[in-house]
C-alpha cells in the first residue's frame, strides 16, 4: 500500500490544530492509503505541544517533532522533508487555509503518472488588505522577471510531491530557504490545483506586513542576482553622465568663464550619488551577509522531543 506524508508546522496552533487532525483524518481514512502525520512543534508557547503529545498516544499515525525553539515555518517544513518517507508527501498549514478535502483530488492527479506534483493556488485573495495583495501581486510579477525560479502568484506551500521531488528538494539543503522559489527551481511536471481562499480557522496569522516585505526581498535575492546587477549597471550610467557633465563645465568655463556659482545644486549631486553608493554597498551587504551565514553551515533545526527514536534530531 502506498504511503502519504503529511508535514504541519505548527507555531502556537493549539486553537486550529485537532480540528485541523480530525478532518484530515476522516478524509485520509477513507483511501486506500496508508499515512503519517508529521507535526512539526516550532517552538509554540500554548499548548500545541500537549495536544500533539495527546494525539500521538492515541493515534499511531501521528509523529510529532518539536523544536528547542522557533526556527521558522522554512525550517519546520525541512524537518518534515528530512523525515517523511512517504510515497506521496505534501506540506499543510495546521489553519485549515490549505483545504484537506483537496488532498483526494492531488493524489488521484498524481496516480495518473502524468505529473510530479499537485500544487493549490488561490484564485482570489479574499478577506486579505487590498494593500497586501496589490505588494503581493507586484512581488510574485517581480521576483517571475528577475529570478531563475518560477513563482506562481497565489501559489501556497501546499503541494503534494512524489518521492522524486522530495528528494531533489532536499538535495538544497541552503539555509536560507525559499521554498516556493525550491519548488520551481527543481522543476518537475506539475499540476495547479485552483480553489477559492479560505480564511484562518482559528487564532492569528503570524505574519505581519513587514515580515512579508523581508520574505519577498529574500525570495529575490536567493534567487537572482539582479539587484546587484541593477547596482553595477546604476553605477555605470552614473559613471558616464557625471563624465559628460565634466565636459560640458569645463566647456563652459573655457567660453564663458564661468564664476562660482551653483553651491546648492553641488550639495544635491554629492547627497544623490553618497545615497545610490549607499544603497549599492548595501546591496552588496545583503549578499555577502547571506554568503556568511550559508558558510557556517549551521543546521536548519534542531528536535529536543519526539515520540519516535528513528528521526533526524539535528539537520
Ligand atoms: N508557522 C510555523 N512557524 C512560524 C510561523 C508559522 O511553523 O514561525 C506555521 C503556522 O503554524 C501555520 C503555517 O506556518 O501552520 C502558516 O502560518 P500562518 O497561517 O501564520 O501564515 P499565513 O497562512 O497567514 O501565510
Ligand atoms: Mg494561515
Amino acid at each position: 500500500m502506498k504511503k502519504i506524508s503529511l508535514i504541519i508546522p505548527c507555531f502556537n496552533e493549539e486553537e486550529s490544530l485537532p480540528l485541523f487532525y480530525e478532518t484530515t483524518t476522516k478524509i485520509l481514512a477513507a483511501l486506500p492509503y496508508d499515512y503519517e502525520f508529521l507535526l512539526v512543534n516550532d517552538g509554540s508557547e500554548d499548548g500545541t505541544l500537549d495536544i500533539m503529545k495527546s494525539l500521538a498516544a492515541q493515534d499511531p499515525h501521528v509523529t510529532y517533532l518539536s523544536f528547542s525553539r522557533n526556527f521558522g515555518k522554512e525550517a519546520a517544513m525541512y524537518a518534515g522533508f528530512c523525515n517523511a518517507d512517504g510515497d506521496y508527501t505534501a506540506v499543510m498549514d495546521a489553519d485549515m487555509q490549505d483545504p484537506p478535502s483537496l488532498l483526494p483530488e492531488m493524489i488521484e492527479i498524481l496516480e495518473t503518472g502524468e505529473y510530479d506534483s499537485v500544487a493549490a493556488r488561490r484564485k482570489d485573495r479574499d478577506g486579505e488588505g487590498r494593500f497586501r495583495s496589490w505588494c503581493a501581486r507586484k512581488f510574485y510579477k517581480l521576483a517571475n522577471r528577475i529570478s531563475d525560479a518560477d513563482i506562481m502568484d497565489g501559489a501556497r506551500d501546499f503541494r503534494l510531491m512524489t518521492r522524486e521531488m522530495v528528494e531533489a528538494v532536499l538535495s538544497m539543503s541552503e539555509y536560507n530557504r525559499f521554498s516556493k522559489g525550491i519548488f520551481g527551481w527543481v522543476g518537475f511536471r506539475t499540476y495547479w490545483l485552483s480553489y477559492e481562499n479560505v480564511e484562518r480557522a482559528a487564532g492569528t496569522t503570524k505574519w505581519s506586513f513587514w515580515n512579508l516585505v523581508r520574505y519577498a526581498v529574500d525570495g529575490i535575492m536567493n534567487f537572482s542576482q539582479a539587484p546587484l546587477e541593477l547596482a553595477s549597471w546604476g553605477g555605470i550610467l552614473m559613471t558616464v553622465f557625471s563624465f559628460i557633465m565634466l565636459i560640458i563645465i569645463i566647456i563652459r568655463r573655457l567660453v564663458w568663464g564661468d564664476p562660482v556659482a551653483g553651491w546648492a545644486s553641488t550639495i544635491c549631486v554629492i547627497i544623490f550619488i553618497g545615497g545610490i553608493q549607499l544603497l549599492c554597498l548595501g546591496i552588496m551587504g545583503q549578499y555577502v551577509a547571506k554568503t556568511y551565514v550559508e558558510t557556517k553551515g549551521r543546521p536548519h533545526y534542531i528536535i529536543s522531543e519526539s515520540n519516535r527514536k528513528d528521526i533526524r534530531k539535528i539537520g
